[in-house]
């Protein structure tokens, strides 16, 4: 099975991205991600035997056991690779530190239970678009959210068909109540 660990994110940052979505598609050709498959993912397993899976599920409910939820915004798009077939990415402004803390927490959990994963750099984004032809010049600028991510989720990732289809194997609520009161009210503004 193709798995890999991703943040969800909350519904009014999920709408954002698919507005700015819409706004490449004016500008930009390329292969769309579906609006509805938005994620940000923190590690990348990859094909992972069914018998390892509740491996891979308990790794992230300790990974994720002492985390409390991030406070996030997007910042600008950025993107991987060459101009010609590119990989455009929504990135964040706020929360980065957060995130890689997270991401290191999982991807060593993992580690913990025997798993691989791809130890390339974490940095965080949400891909938007794959094979993007940058070549034409400017960018639309990014409909800009913020918001609170609370779920972990594990995914498959199915490529047999047209587009690919993720399923949630397990997903993470992180506990609001590890945030003190400072800090979770600091998040709603
Ligand atoms: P496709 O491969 O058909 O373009 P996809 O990349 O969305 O589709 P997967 O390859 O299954 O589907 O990847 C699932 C998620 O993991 C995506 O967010 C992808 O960017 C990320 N990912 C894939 N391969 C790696 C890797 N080697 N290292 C880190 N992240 C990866
Ligand atoms: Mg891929």
């Amino acid at each position: 099975m193709r798995l890999f660990v991703a943040a969800e994110l909350p519904d009014a940052m999920m709408e954002a991205l698919g507005e700015t979505s819409a706004l490449l598609r004016d500008h930009v050709s390329g292969r769309y991600v579906a609006p509805g498959s938005f994620h940000l993912t923190l590690a990348f397993l990859g094909e992972v035997p069914v018998a390892r899976v509740d491996d891979a599920c308990a790794a992230l409910d300790e990974a994720c056991a002492l985390q409390p939820p991030i406070a996030v915004a997007f910042g600008p798009l950025g993107s991987f690779g060459r101009a010609h077939k590119a990989t455009l990415w929504q990135g964040f402004a706020r929360g980065v530190d957060e995130l890689g803390g997270l991401a290191g927490d999982v991807r060593e959990s993992l580690a913990d239970h025997g798993l691989v994963y791809d130890s390339t750099a974490f940095a965080p984004h949400v891909t938007l678009m794959r094979r993007a032809d940058l070549t034409g010049g400017l960018l639309p600028t990014p409909v800009v959210e913020r918001g609170v991510i609370d779920t972990v989720t594990l995914f498959s990732s199915d490529l047999s068909g047209e587009r690919p289809r993720y399923e949630p194997v397990h997903r993470v609520t992180l506990r609001w109540e590890l945030l003190d009161d400072s800090e979770g009210m600091g998040m709603l503004v």
